[in-house]
């Protein structure tokens, strides 16, 4: 097997999209330049429509329409995307829709009922996602994700649209998730708190900036990770407010 989490470049030089009713293209992203280094989890935060989505659907491979280049490092890296609805086949229960993200008789089957039971699904694992909650089906999304052992992980604001406290239970479940396997991470929020909580490192966009304009170390041990206080702190440290 690889080694444990890739090293990954990115080279964005510029991304257009043709503006509607416009003359000119909107150029969303300009000169992103950063290194990744194996097993750092860094967030992309920025507020509502700068450019976050665009960025990681560059890097995952699933927009070539940009001037630039994304390395993954060597060898063949396992990618993996945690988009942002969970995207369960309906039709599986919540344990299909874990197996099916493997090829049958994949020796990482064998990890599927410890994977149940560290997300909290195994009581629910014969339920079929519209019978279950969002926030268990974001747990199901992320169990599919570590369940493939991935060397890059991409995540795309998977913990929007949910409550406070199961928003904080599914961060705390992902700190512990790659703790015990701290691959590559890039993950995207909007949400400073959530931000300074996972990342080990922040690369922060501002509206219209089109590339990153802060590039910080976060200064948190994993424990001090679920200390409100120390997280708030810390945001303040980063972003000068909170
Ligand atoms: P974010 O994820 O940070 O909210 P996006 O990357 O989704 O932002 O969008 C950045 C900008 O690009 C926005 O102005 C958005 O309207 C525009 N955009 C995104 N996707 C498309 C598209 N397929 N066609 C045209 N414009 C797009
Ligand atoms: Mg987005």
């Amino acid at each position: 097997m690889a080694p444990l989490g890739q090293p990954l470049s990115v080279a964005v030089r510029r991304k257009t999209f043709a503006a509607v009713g416009q003359r000119d293209e909107n150029t969303v992203l300009r000169d992103v330049r950063f290194e990744v280094e194996p097993r750092s989890f860094v967030v992309i935060t920025g507020p509502s429509g700068c450019g976050k989505s665009t960025l990681l659907n560059i890097v995952a491979g699933l927009d070539k329409d940009f001037e630039g280049k994304i390395d993954l490092g060597p060898g063949n890296p396992r990618v993996t995307f945690v988009f942002q609805t969970p995207r369960l086949l309906p039709w599986r229960t919540v344990r299909e829709n874990l197996e099916l993200a493997l090829p049958p008789g994949d020796p990482r089957l064998a990890g599927l009922p410890d994977m149940l039971e560290r997300v909290g699904l195994t009581s629910a694992a014969g339920a079929y996602p519209e019978h279950i909650s969002l926030g268990m089906q974001r747990r199901a999304a992320l169990a599919r994700g570590f369940i493939t052992e991935p060397d890059i992980l991409l995540m795309d604001e998977p913990f929007v649209s949910l409550d406070d406290p199961t928003a904080l239970g599914l961060r705390e479940l992902l700190i512990d998730l790659w703790s015990r396997r701290p691959t590559t991470v890039l993950f995207i929020t909007h949400d400073r708190a959530e931000a300074v909580m996972l990342g080990t490192r922040i690369l922060r966009m501002a509206p219209g900036s089109a590339t990153i304009i802060q590039d910080e170390a976060v200064r948190l041990s994993t424990a001090e990770r679920k200390d409100r206080d120390k997280v708030l702190a810390e945001q303040k440290r980063i972003f000068g407010s909170t």
